[in-house]
Parts: structure tokens; sequence; C-alpha cells
């Protein structure tokens, strides 16, 4: 199967950035390397990657703020952050700032692949869906928007879809709401956390990628609709 096309690692521990350089070497998976937010910042600008690979204590800064300012302009590709901050209030920040996924330091090689392998899976059946192939038609059934919160994924109009986090609390406040309008800023104390509340296209990037996901027509959506001047519902 093919894994990411591109991988920025972002990590200035150079035992570590070395083993991993080595080791995306072998699953064939081009990297390119830099130490510090600021290069980060230049090489997505130029050539934006795939796939973000992202430590939080970089000399000139902590990578959740890059990851923060990358989803604010609607970066699209995934963002797994390594730390040595893995305790469970910083995990959960770090997906409130639009990563995909979060291993904390000490891991095992082996754990990193697997979650890389899984992203990848992920963003192959959304990002790389080619444009031409035919919408798959399965008629409405009962099961239809059912939430499986241990595997992240829920059952649209095309089969089962896995999520990320976030992408999954999304979708379930959405079909949650029965119907009811919320509002970007509703959504995004009730999803992303935040309390002050940002100018960001952060929810309309990840209701882009709930469309990729589940509609049949992502430019003329049937389920995850944007109410003009109010905010987003869905339907069934
Ligand atoms: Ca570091």
């Amino acid at each position: 199967m093919t894994l990411f096309a591109s991988v920025l690692l972002v990590e200035d521990e150079p035992n570590l950035a070395k083993t991993l350089r080595l080791a995306l070497k072998k699953l064939g998976i081009p990297t390119t390397h830099v130490t510090t937010l600021k290069h980060a910042e230049e090489h997505i600008r130029t050539s934006p990657p795939e796939l973000v690979l992202l430590d939080r204590g970089l000399p000139d800064g902590d990578g959740i703020d890059l990851c923060t300012q990358l989803r604010a302009e609607g970066f699209d590709g995934c963002i797994l952050i390594l730390t040595a901050a893995g305790d469970l209030e910083q995990r959960v920040e770090g997906l409130n700032q639009g990563a995909d996924d979060y291993l904390p330091k000490p891991f095992s090689w082996s754990e990193l692949e697997a979650r890389i392998r899984a992203l990848s899976r992920r963003h192959v059946t959304y990002a790389k869906r080619p444009a031409s192939s035919a919408p798959v038609f399965v008629p409405p059934a009962p099961e239809l928007w059912t939430l499986d919160a241990q595997r992240l994924r829920v059952q649209g109009p095309r089969g089962w879809a896995e999520l990320t986090p976030l992408e999954f609390k999304l979708a379930s406040r959405l079909i949650g709401a029965g119907g009811a309008i919320l509002t970007r800023d509703e959504l995004l104390k009730d999803v992303w956390g935040f309390q002050l509340l940002p100018k960001t296209r952060t929810v309309d990037h990840f209701l882009g990628r709930l469309r990729k996901r589940f509609e049949r027509n992502p430019e003329a959506p049937e389920h995850f609709l944007t109410v003009r001047g109010a905010g987003y519902r869905f339907t069934l």
C-alpha cells in the first residue's frame, strides 16, 4: 500500500532524528528534516508535505503553535506530534490544536510505524481518491450514521469511514445535535475546547474533510451543511 509521499520531520534531538530518518527511509517515505519551527514553516510554505512529524520542545518555540497556525491557514496534511510532554492534558491540547495524532516519547519505532500506517490509510481514502472515481451509492439503511467511538469510525452512505480524533468529535457533535444549527463559536468551544475564540478557518477546513469522507458529492453536500450566516447542521 502507498504510504505518505512526503514527510517533514521537525525534531531537534540529533540521535532521535537520525533514527527516524533511517526508519522512514526503510519504509520508502522521502523525508525532509529540519530542527526549528522557522525552517519547518519555510519548508511547508514552499512544498507542503503530506505528513508532519512534529516535536514540541524546539529551540525556537513549541511545535504546538506551528500546528495551530497551520490549521488556521488551512493546511490539510496530517500532523503527528511526537513529544516528551505526554500527559493527558497536553495530549488533549495537541489534538485540540489540530493534530491528527499524538505520540508521547519514548516510543518504539513499531508504535510510530503503526500510527503512520493508520494515518496514511485515512489520508489516502479521502485525499487520494481520484476526482473521477464514481461515487458509490448505497441506499439509506437504518444503521446509517452509526458512531463507533472505540474505533473512531462512522458509518455513512458510502460505508464505514475511519476518522481522526478531531474529525470524529466534530462529526459526533453535529450528528448528535438532531438537526439543530450549531454556530462556529459553539463548535470551536465544544469540539476544539477553545475558551478564547480565534479567527480561524478550522471549522470550515474540518467540515470539508467530513464532506470528502461522507458526501456523494462534496461540492454539493446533503448531510454536513453550512447554513449561511448562522452556522452548520447535519441532516440525514
Ligand atoms: Ca525537542
